[in-house]
């Protein structure tokens, strides 16, 4: 069954890549890739493809049997309605395949080109498609790379396809959820330094903080966490495309270290002139210190509160417990 699934996602990513070539539709949507500043080699190289304007093309093309037919449903690909009529999923959109680390397609994220409803489309949970467990392009990003130096966590599809055609060929997307532990864990066995880059707007510098909360149990000592925070309204894509690859990997370069990005987002609202302040101050960083197992972090995270907080490391150490070690 399972091995079964896997080739049928194949099948729908050849369907869906043959329909981006042949398509009545297929120029128009063909000028929008360009439009976005997408070559045919990228696009070749993460797959994207066509699902087409109609009902059931993907159905007709794939489901050869009752049991096939099920099984697209079982996948996802098709829906049935409450009147039993079967209908594709994805319809009129830009198909981004979503590989797992062994390369099998297990999810789509669609986009719509125009018109109304939802800006992307991803495919729901399925029995090959845990959402939390997969990246976008960190299959791609390994492929490029036999030891990835870092690895650059972004939003969408579209920033990581982006950063690739600029050359910026290790980047990974989080399917719109919060980057979640077993993300950054998949992250952090494949290279020592993540950079979490979302979007210069409210959502994006949420997802930030909690990809930093995320992460607290998984550093350890050789681990790098830096953060870059694009100008308002940005994201990669649109930066990158901006002010081309050089500038961005400059910014990349530049990221604000973990304990900068930590201490900056907590004083924020805190007056450390008071005694108020620096009370608060040591009441949210403790619960949060005594996540972190490494003793790197854990003692630059101790010496950086104490100097904020006008101590001396001895004697906030004995107020903030040990982590018990984990991983
Ligand atoms: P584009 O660059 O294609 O115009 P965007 O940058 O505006 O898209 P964002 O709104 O920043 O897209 O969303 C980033 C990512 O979040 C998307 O790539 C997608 O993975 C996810 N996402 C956005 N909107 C939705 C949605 N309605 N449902 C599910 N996921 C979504
Ligand atoms: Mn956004
Ligand atoms: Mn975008
Ligand atoms: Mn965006």
């Amino acid at each position: 069954q399972a091995a079964d699934d896997y080739q049928q996602m194949e099948r729908a990513t050849k369907f869906f890549s043959y329909q981006l070539r042949q398509h009545q539709k297929a120029p128009a949507v063909v000028e929008y890739l360009k439009g976005r500043g997408l070559s045919g080699e990228i696009v070749k190289q993460f797959q994207i493809g066509y699902a087409p304007d109609g009902w059931d093309e993907l159905l007709k093309a794939l489901a050869k049997d009752q049991r096939s037919r099920e099984q697209l449903v079982d996948l996802k690909l098709v829906n049935r309605n409450d009147s039993g009529r079967y209908y594709d999923f994805f319809r009129d959109r830009i198909m981004f395949p979503i590989r797992d680390r062994r390369g099998r397609v297990v999810g789509f994220g669609g986009r719509i080109i125009d018109g109304d409803g939802p800006k992307y489309l991803n495919s729901p949970e399925t029995r090959v498609f845990h959402k939390g467990r997969e990246l976008y392009g960190f299959y791609e990003a390994k492929q490029a790379h036999r030891q990835l130096q870092q690895v650059v966590i972004v939003e969408g599809y579209m920033d990581v396809v982006a950063l690739a055609q600029a050359g910026i060929d290790f980047a990974v997307a989080s399917l719109g959820t919060a980057t979640t532990t077993d993300q950054l864990q998949m992250l952090f066995r494949a290279t020592s330094h993540v950079v979490c880059c979302y979007d210069g707007d409210r959502a994006g510098r949420d997802a930030a903080w909690r990809a930093l909360e995320n992460a607290l149990p998984l550093l350890t000592d050789g681990l790098q966490l830096t953060f870059l925070f694009l100008p308002d309204g940005e994201d990669p894509d649109t930066l990158v495309r901006k002010e081309g690859p050089e500038a961005f990997k400059q910014r990349l370069a530049q990221a604000q270290s973990f304990t900068d990005y930590f201490f900056s987002h907590l004083t924020e609202s805190l007056d450390l002139a008071s005694d108020s302040g620096r009370a608060a101050l040591l009441n949210q960083a403790k619960p949060l210190i005594e996540k972190i197992a490494s003793d790197y972090y854990r003692d630059e995270l101790l010496q950086h509160l104490a100097r904020l907080l006008r101590r001396e490391v001895s004697q906030i150490e004995g107020q903030v417990a040990r982590a018990s070690t984990n991983v």
